[in-house]
């Protein structure tokens, strides 16, 4: 499948926080293995030290983005979600979604509009 798989936003930055994590624990392995040169220790651990600085400040921004976030219920696995912004995908089965029918397919290909245009009749249909 070559869809485009568009993830929920606060699952992207929470996986960049935790790399971010992961990078500073590496960097500070370097430092580790790198004891004979005393400056290239340092250098290793004062950047290991900034990544884990940097993602506590990523984890303490997604905090603050989660309490804007808009709670909805995703219409096709059902399951509660929470949007940001305009367009945003579901957490748990990555459904594309939007609260703005004007953006609909500016950043979704065919294949979503057809899905979106499926669901607005199903919809419809409901009422
Ligand atoms: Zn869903």
């Amino acid at each position: 499948m070559s869809q485009l798989v568009y993830s929920s936003k606060i699952n992207k930055i929470r996986t960049f926080a935790l790399l971010l994590i992961f990078a500073g624990i590496l960097l500070m392995y370097g430092g580790l293995l790198t004891r004979k040169f005393e400056w290239l220790m340092l250098l290793f651990f004062v950047l290991g030290v900034l990544f884990v600085l940097f993602s506590c400040v990523v984890y303490l921004w997604i905090g603050m983005l989660s309490t804007k976030a808009v709670p909805i219920t995703c219409p096709n696995c059902e399951k509660p979600t929470k949007m940001l912004g305009r367009v945003d995908a579901c957490m748990h089965c990555k459904q594309p979604l939007t609260l703005d029918k004007k953006l609909e397919g500016e950043e979704f290909d065919e294949k979503y509009n057809k899905r979106r245009y499926n669901k607005e009749e199903r919809k419809n249909r409901k009422k």
